[in-house]
């Protein structure tokens, strides 16, 4: 055991919401645990679809509020997950969420993607040099399903972590199998509000890659809560049998999964396919 105590892992996310909908349980049960959990944003999520009527205006093409609520939700879903350290990259406001892929957001001066690559990596890397994390999380190469604004989250976590000591990185994905057998639960469930998603229509990882599985069945119910905080951007159901999932805005029944699931990036392998930290 050559680690000091506690351990600190470090996420990277791109937008509030995403710390819960890719790594809450993860967080939850590290965060339980006694680890360090040191959560960065990168932006403010300004460009979410928003799913409450009631809140509609807050859109970037009405009173352009939605930044500022959001990080409302994000401290609610932090309190429920027990981070305690969030940082968002260059401070609060730096850059915008660029939105979708061919978006006219793209191209705002401000968009996370118009900014330099450079300045961001320097940005996470005094953080990283501040903290540091044994343990680096964010998403693979494609952004986990190709948002220009996670696809820069991952160019500058590695770019950045080659320039710290970090002992291992770790890019979140989705276990196609345990998708698919949560929707197949789904389907069975009667009085599901939400459509189910078609065969390939969410975005997954084939099992075969995953190199890394965390169980996060016993931190569900704060995975949950932390869900329900962003309301903007995530419908939450469940029901009296104890059935659960969640919607986007676009409707499509998304199970929630006992387990977060990791390809090991860079570090040492032996130790890693059940915990973050094991082996090291
Ligand atoms: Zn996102």
């Amino acid at each position: 055991m050559t680690l000091t105590a506690p351990p600190r892992l470090l996420l990277v996310h791109a937008h509030p919401d995403d710390e819960s909908l890719w790594t809450g349980g993860t967080i939850a049960r590290y965060a339980a645990n006694g680890a360090h959990v040191t959560l960065v944003t990168c932006t403010l999520g300004e460009e979410g679809e928003i799913i409450p009527d009631g809140l509609a205006l807050l859109a970037a093409a009405e009173a352009d509020q939605l930044g500022g609520y959001r990080n409302g939700e994000l401290r609610a879903a932090c309190a429920a997950l027990g981070v305690v350290d969030h940082r968002y990259l260059g401070g609060i406001g730096r850059w915008r969420d660029s939105g979708m892929v061919g978006v006219e957001s793209n191209g705002h001066p401000r968009a996370f993607v118009q900014g330099s690559t450079d300045e961001q990596v320097d940005a996470l890397l005094a953080v990283l040099r501040d903290v540091k994390p044994d343990v680096v999380v964010t998403y693979g190469p494609d952004g986990g399903y190709g948002h220009p604004d996670h696809i820069r989250a991952h160019d500058i976590t590695m770019a950045a972590c080659a320039q710290a000591e970090v002992d291992r990185i770790f890019h979140v994905v989705t276990s196609k199998k345990a998708t698919d057998a949560g929707v197949g639960e789904l389907a069975a469930v009667p009085d599901l509000p939400f459509r189910l998603p078609r065969p390939g229509e969410l975005p997954v990882t084939d099992d075969g890659v995953i190199t890394t599985v965390v169980p996060v069945a016993d931190h569900l119910d704060a995975k949950l809560r932390a869900l329900r905080a962003h309301q903007t951007q995530i419908s939450v159901w469940q029901n009296d049998s104890g059935w659960s999932c969640y919607a986007l805005s676009n409707g499509i029944a998304q199970p929630i999964v006992d387990s977060e699931y990791y390809v090991l990036a860079a570090g040492r392998a032996a130790g890693a396919a059940t915990d973050l930290f094991g082996g090291l």
